[in-house]
């Protein structure tokens, strides 16, 4: 059952991740509207308490809080900025929209300048925890944005997050989440090439894996990723490699324009963009199995 108290939110974009957060949040008892570009995914939405309409206006017509999972920084400035209109008609009637993309740090301070001259706010607000914990309600959400707009989602981001943290002004949340990426993907490279350090020394992989996993060795890749995706050849974790790949190259594009020497990511970026016998729309884990399999 919804509770109009709530407000109404609406969701843009439900694919492995926004589709989970829109059902989440209709489990919460917020009134969920969603938008995909796909009709499929909108139908699957349908199927679990969400109301799909048909055009993105709609949501930004009725909806007092907005969440974006979208691919890119571009998909979400071109959301917003195709919807200027309703945004400058509805001043007066605050909306804030929660981006959960990963997306870039300058984009989203200019949407946020933009939408605040318009009495409206955004916050950045990247997710880590993957299809599972969208599903759930417990990603981890790093926020960029003010102390007032944050207040104001603080019932959608708690619904969404077990774990939220407000970094700092807008455009902190992406910087966190590209680091945090970063160190995944590096996670993914290291814990692939000390596993096939073991199998050549004659140890067991599988046993080198346990070990790690209860020393300092460890990381989420390792302990989560290794065991459910890519020692199990499942791959199915939801997250893509066209998507790992964006991230991992934002973050390098991050330390080159603020001066930032990273020799051991500037090697990691390479591995990512050069694995070419890896498509954008393999599972991201497939990274590891292809730098264990000894290629
Ligand atoms: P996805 O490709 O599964 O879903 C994106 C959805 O957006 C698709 O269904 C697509 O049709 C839709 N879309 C694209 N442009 C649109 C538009 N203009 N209007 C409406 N819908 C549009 O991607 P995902 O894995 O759900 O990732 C979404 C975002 O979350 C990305 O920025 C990604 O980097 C990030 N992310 C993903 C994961 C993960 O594990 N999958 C984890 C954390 C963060």
């Amino acid at each position: 059952m919804s509770n109009n108290n709530k407000g109404i939110v609406g969701v843009v974009g439900l694919g492995s991740m926004g589709l989970g957060m829109a059902q989440t949040l209709a489990a919460s008892q917020f009134e969920t509207l969603g938008f995909d570009l796909s009709e499929e995914r909108r139908a699957l939405a349908a199927k679990s308490g969400v109301t799909p309409v048909s055009t993105i206006s709609e949501l930004f017509e009725k909806s007092a809080f907005l969440v974006f999972s979208l691919p890119t920084a571009k998909d979400v400035a071109g959301v917003v900025n195709n919807h200027i209109g309703v945004l400058d008609a509805r001043q007066g009637q605050k909306i804030v929209i929660i981006d959960t993309s990963t997306s870039e740090p300058d984009v989203s301070r200019e949407l946020a300048d933009k939408l605040a001259g318009l009495g409206h706010g955004f916050l950045d607000a990247p997710v880590s925890g993957g299809p599972a914990g969208a599903a759930s309600g417990k990603l981890t959400m790093m926020i960029g944005g003010s102390d007032e707009d944050v207040a104001v989602a603080g019932p959608v981001i708690e619904a969404m997050s077990a774990k939220a943290l407000h970094v700092g002004p807008s455009g902190a949340g992406n910087v966190a989440k590209l680091v945090n990426n970063l160190l995944a993907a590096a996670h993914m490279v290291t814990t692939s090439e000390g596993l096939k350090l073991a199998a050549a020394a004659g140890i067991d992989p599988e046993a080198a894996l346990r070990v790690l996993n209860a020393a300092s060795g460890r990381s989420m890749i390792s302990e989560v990723h290794f065991p459910t995706w890519i020692m199990s050849d499942r791959f199915d974790s939801g997250f893509s490699m066209g998507l790992m790949r964006k991230d991992v190259r934002l973050a390098s594009e991050l330390a080159a324009r603020t001066g930032a020497e990273l020799p051991l990511a500037d090697a990691v970026a390479k591995l990512w963009a050069g694995s070419t016998e890896l498509n954008d729309t393999d599972d991201f884990t497939r990274m590891g199995a292809f730098k264990s399999a000894g290629k």
